[in-house]
């Protein structure tokens, strides 16, 4: 069993079950309380931070006669705006120095939405428009921390956002261990680890991550991490799709395919296409190719994170069904 570094995590405090939104009420979310002891967590709700009582009036975004959003009470038109971002530029300056690994934030608020927040002509009796928007405060994570992962509560119910996010995030923790270490050796290690890994989400990075630990360009080693992170996380920003996954188990499948029998490689090769086909899912034949891994007690390949890229435990699934 792989240990894993606890990544830390922005949490909207709601989602955590602080009774703060606008009704007085709190929100759970099942991957967020499943997730909760194996990260570290920061928690913020931005609205009761700018002085607004709960419970209170609901907040709404309109949109200003020059196109800006502004951030207002639905009734009175009362605009929070500035409070708000005053309070989001301070918070980020602060958020800066705690090395977070990722953010969930609440989906469809004002303040928290990602994204999917509807935006109003006025305040009072106006109809939303429309184009959906982010949230104040959450606009200002995503322009700030474009780097890292940052989902919604909502968008985690779907299998594949939330297996990436997941990836993602202890990955990043790992990596950040590496950092500390300022040990070139870690770091080769950590790339060696991840190598299939990488080469499932982006060949080309894996590439130019692969160039950068050979280091012909003689870096000290903390530039070296540095452009290695930029690289790594350009890696990990987009979500698998079967054919990049098909095209790494065939290099693993390289491994064994003179040592298995010809039913095994056809069996492998039938569950790959299958795989493919989006007839059943990534963990049947990466299940088959770790088998092996066993079977023959490949050292190199053991340690491999592919195999086990976050705690099984968070391991669910449960799928909402929406795409990306
Ligand atoms: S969505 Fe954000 S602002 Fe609203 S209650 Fe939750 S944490 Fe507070």
């Amino acid at each position: 069993m792989r240990k894993f570094k606890s990544p830390t995590i922005l949490l909207s405090s709601c989602i955590e079950g602080q009774a703060c939104r606008y009704d007085g009420s709190s929100s759970t979310c099942p991957f967020v309380m499943r997730l909760k002891p194996y990260a570290k967590w920061i928690t913020v709700c931005p609205e009761v931070a700018i002085g607004l009582p709960i419970p209170r009036q609901t907040l709404r975004i309109i949109s200003d006669k020059e196109n800006n959003k502004r951030l207002v009470f639905s009734k009175t038109g009362e605009d929070v705006t500035e409070a708000m971002q005053a309070f989001s530029n301070t918070f980020l300056e602060e958020l800066i120095s705690k090395e977070v690994d990722g953010i969930i934030l609440k989906g469809r608020s004002p303040s928290c939405g990602i994204k999917d927040v509807k935006m109003y002509e006025n305040y009072g009796k106006a109809s939303s428009m429309p184009k959906k928007t982010s949230g104040i405060f959450a606009e200002k994570l995503l322009e700030n921390f474009s780097q890292i992962a940052i989902e919604d509560e909502g968008r985690l119910m779907n299998y594949t956002i939330r297996e990436h996010f997941y990836t993602r995030i202890f990955t990043i923790a790992e990596f950040r261990g590496i950092k500390q270490k300022k040990s070139i050796k870690a770091l080769i290690k950590f790339h060696s680890d991840n190598k299939y890994l990488l080469m499932a989400y982006s060949p080309a990075n894996l590439k130019k991550l692969g160039k950068l630990v050979a280091n012909n360009e003689k870096r000290d080693i903390e530039n070296l991490l540095d452009v290695y992170e930029v690289y790594l996380n350009k890696a990990l920003a987009t979500a698998v799709g079967p054919m990049r996954n098909v095209n790494m188990l065939l290099h693993l499948f390289g491994y064994f395919s003179k040592n298995v029998s010809q039913h095994e490689k056809a069996f492998f090769l039938d569950n790959l296409e299958s795989y493919g086909n989006k007839k059943v899912p990534f963990s049947v034949p990466l299940a088959l190719i770790h088998g092996w891994v066993i079977r023959f007690e490949n050292e190199y390949l053991m340690n491999q994170t592919i195999f086990e890229a976050f705690p099984a435990d968070l391991t669910e699934v449960t799928d909402s069904g929406k795409g990306i």
